[in-house]
């Protein structure tokens, strides 16, 4: 933990949140928050101390200064426009499984910190009442992010913070004893402790278009090799069968597979096909596995499983035998009115076709080379990518600065005393379902509550 700075009043703030997105207000409140309930310990038992430390509510005058500066010309656009307009707040169970990026065990630490029950509570004192889906996915019950988004900066308000925007900050400079300088076009104030919660690259309107990172760098932080869109959709070769299915869905396992052949990943879920490739839960799912092994691979390539039901058990695949063996049971049928009844119509004539294969003849009435080479569409139809369509139709970022170069209990930096980082402009991403809103929430908890500690303690 940080020295605390000289002398309170060399310094505009205690705290600068630099970015007003998901991670950023959790950090504000929570700061704000814990720097009455120390400022409250305290003052009981100094009574008759300093009495601008003495407050023991909300609605009255911080503990802490609080602020928290964003660059965007609105604020919180991406939790408006999260699970489509309704907020996926979070996920009934969150694990360190479910993410991607710095190790397992580093990202459970902080997700153990702020879990999903305390999530639920939290914007259940907040007014914001959340339910459950089928699918797992937690939604506030108005089906209206406006709900999530209004209770946060309700919440910060009421805690005191000074929310400030458009405010982008350009430059974040240490100060010789203590404290920070933070700056932009609008001026400059001093801080005694900054939180970079400036998110990654993805959807660089929402104000999140990769400075945060360039500012880590300027502080001593490294940044991942690789800073790639993640959650995005997959773009297939132009003459790809994939793009003639445009605006159908179904359910598939979608697979990573190295130059050699090997199984490196897999997503079962509904997947799109799109004008331009492939879309969809699964796809978005599995876009980061896919580009990040190329970057090692770059004989790295996708393939579609449409008949992941026939797999022996969760880690197998179907095999192009398990494929064979199926088509081959159908006996008189003809191969069209068996695969429909797997598969959509237009994605069965369009397999058939691709294989070369009448859709009027049985399995057993095509040549062996023929019905192998469709039973390997049905079980890994290889698809090539040739890119994805970038950080503007990315959800999340694949990257960011690695969380070994903090202290995880605090979210305080290792290499700059006094900043703490939160969210995602840290190398951890999740899959869909409202994983990365639970990273922003726990990593701006733990931010927030440390941050204030150490200017309290
Ligand atoms: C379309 C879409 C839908 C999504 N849906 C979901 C969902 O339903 N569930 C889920 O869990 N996740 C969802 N996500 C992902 C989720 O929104 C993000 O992971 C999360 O918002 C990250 O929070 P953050 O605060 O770390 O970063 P951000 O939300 O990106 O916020 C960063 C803030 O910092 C500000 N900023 C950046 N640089 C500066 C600077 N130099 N100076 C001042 N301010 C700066 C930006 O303006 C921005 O407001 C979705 C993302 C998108 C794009």
């Amino acid at each position: 933990m940080s020295e605390n700075p000289r002398n309170l009043h060399d310094f505009d703030v205690d705290v600068a949140v630099i970015g007003a997105g998901a991670a950023g207000l959790m950090t504000a409140i929570h700061a704000a928050r814990a720097g009455h309930a120390s400022a409250t310990i305290q003052s009981s038992v100094h009574a008759d101390t300093d009495s601008a430390r003495t407050n023991t509510g909300f609605n009255q005058a911080p503990a802490l200064r609080v602020v928290a500066l964003d660059g965007a010309p609105r604020i919180g656009i991406k939790i408006l426009v999260a699970g489509g307009g309704r907020c996926n707040v979070t996920h009934h169970a969150v694990r360190e499984q479910d993410y991607a990026g710095s190790t397992p065990a580093a990202i459970r630490r902080v997700l153990t910190r702020f879990t999903v029950a305390d999530c639920i509570s939290f914007f259940k004192d907040l007014g914001v009442e959340l339910k459950q889906e089928d699918t797992g996915k937690l939604f506030p019950t108005t089906d209206d992010a406006h709900t999530v988004l209004n209770a946060l900066l309700q919440a910060a308000r009421d805690s005191g913070v000074d929310i400030r925007w458009p405010m982008r900050v350009q430059t974040i400079t240490p100060l010789p004893n203590g404290g920070f300088e933070v700056a932009g076009a609008w001026g400059q104030l001093r801080a005694r402790t900054v939180a970079l919660c400036s998110g990654g690259k993805s959807l660089p309107k929402s104000g999140s278009d990769g400075l945060g990172l360039e500012l880590a760098r300027s502080l001593g932080h490294t940044v991942t090799q690789h800073v790639i869109p993640s959650l995005v959709p997959l773009v297939a070769d132009a003459h790809h069968w994939v793009r003639t299915l445009s605006g159908l869905t179904l359910e598939a396992e979608v697979r990573v597979v190295s130059g050699t052949g090997k199984h490196i990943t897999s997503f079962t879920n509904s997947m799109l096909f799109t004008h331009f490739g492939l879309s969809g839960p699964a796809v978005l799912d599995i876009s980061r596995h896919l580009m990040m092994e190329r970057t090692r691979d770059p004989d790295a390539s996708l393939q579609l499983c449409f008949l992941f039901h026939l797999k022996q058990n969760a880690k197998s695949s179907c095999s192009l035998d398990d494929a064979d063996a199926w088509l081959l049971e159908a006996k008189a049928q003809t191969v069209l009115s068996r695969l429909r009844e797997k598969l959509p119509e237009r994605l069965a004539k369009t397999l058939l076709e691709s294989a070369g294969i009448a859709s009027d003849r049985t399995a057993k009435q095509i040549d062996r080379d023929r019905r192998r080479s469709l039973a390997q569409l049905l079980c890994g139809a290889p698809v090539e990518i040739v890119g994805d369509r970038g950080f503007t139709h990315a959800e999340v970022t694949a990257g960011g600065v690695p969380l070994v170069e903090l202290n995880l209990s605090t979210m305080e930096s290792r290499k700059c005393p006094g900043l703490f980082l939160a969210g995602e402009v840290l190398d951890v991403d999740g899959r869909i379902g409202g994983f990365n809103f639970q990273w922003a929430w726990a990593s701006g908890f733990v931010a927030g509550v440390s941050m204030a500690t150490s200017l309290i303690s």
